[in-house]
């Protein structure tokens, strides 16, 4: 609509007619020689006093004079909720904007960090045991080819005492068929490699370390418990972020085949991964009557001066909350 209007530019007494319009955030109007256009919110309307006309005051000091006080309010109205969004986005306090905005970011970066990690579980869920199956052995192979792996030393009757002794830290529900790779690790030193699909690969060096079988089957029940909630697969998943995650979901599994062996051999497992493997292994312990204290105390043995173990220790960083616990608990009476 237009509204008739004397326009005082606040410099010169004589008023100029001018014909007020509005677009969708500025009150327009032309004096015959500038058009002016001022935002719609930095214009006040004035009710006149008895005899005298209705006025907008403008920003920069300008007045002007209106007939219709409807027509007036119809011009400087407020405008429906999206509309005065946008604008108070464009003209609304600076630091109000930058909250908003940093609103914003938060709750995408809550979403990233919350959604991920679901993601992985459920496109890893979701992931065949076959192809598991594949990048275990591609896993592997790579182990044997950049960690100097060996045939282990160990008599065939000793191998096959600790692939039963794995068996037994296996739940009976597992989807796994799961197999003790024994090697001699020279360059790893004591090490045990849990790797998807049930397949543990355990140094020759570890087994002589330990003081008894009791102490291997907790390192046992501990890889199994990393198997079982497929650890690996969800590190390296959430590692290559939402994009490898929803090609699973398609049942694309080729980049997470080509990555795999690589991550898999050299992972490092995150605290909550920890505690979940420890929380395996200590019912696993408790089935069969063990201490939960029997890992800790190789480990402990293991994290000498000599940095023998520092593979295993890195990719098993435990949980350091649960750490602290286990250490009070597990303490040698004195
Ligand atoms: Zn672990």
């Amino acid at each position: 609509m237009s509204l008739p209007g004397n326009y005082l530019d606040g410099h010169s007494h004589a008023g100029k007619a001018v014909m007020l319009q509005r677009d969708a955030h500025h009150l327009v109007f032309t004096d015959g020689v500038h058009t002016h256009r001022y935002p719609a919110h930095s214009v006040k309307f004035l009710a006149g006093a008895s005899g005298l006309p209705d006025q907008l005051q403008l920003p920069d000091g300008g007045v002007i004079e209106v007939a219709s006080a409807y027509g007036c309010q119809h011009l400087t109205r407020r405008q429906p909720l999206p509309a005065r969004l946008l604008e108070w986005l464009q003209h609304g306090w600076p630091w109000l904007r930058l909250l908003l905005l940093a609103l914003v970011a938060a709750a995408l970066w809550g979403g990233y960090r919350n959604g991920l990690p679901w993601l992985a579980a459920e496109a890893a869920r979701r992931t065949p045991v076959t192809v598991e199956q594949e990048m275990a052995s591609a896993s592997l192979k790579l182990l044997e080819k950049t960690s100097g792996l060996r045939p282990s030393q160990l008599s065939p009757a000793r191998q096959d005492s600790l692939q039963k002794l794995l068996l037994q830290a296996v739940p009976h529900t597992s989807r796994y068929h799961y197999q003790l790779r024994l090697v001699d690790a020279r360059e790893l030193g004591p090490d045990i490699i849990p790797l998807p699909a049930g397949l543990v690969v355990m140094s020759d060096q570890l087994v002589k370390r330990a003081r008894s079988d009791d102490e291997l089957f907790a390192m046992l029940a501990h890889a199994v418990g990393h198997i079982e909630a497929r650890h690996g697969l969800r590190g390296l998943i959430r590692t290559g972020g939402p994009s490898l995650a929803v090609s699973l979901f398609t049942g694309d599994s080729s980049t997470l085949q080509a990555v795999a062996p690589i991550m898999l051999a050299d992972m490092k497992y995150s605290a909550e991964f920890e505690h979940e493997a420890d929380v395996q292994a200590r019912r696993t312990l408790a089935a069969r009557g063990l201490s939960p204290c029997l890992s800790a105390a190789l480990l402990a043995r293991l994290d000498g001066p000599d940095h023998a173990a520092a593979n295993l220790l890195s990719a098993h960083p435990g949980d350091p909350a649960a750490s602290a616990d286990m250490a009070r608990q597990c303490a040698p009476a004195s």
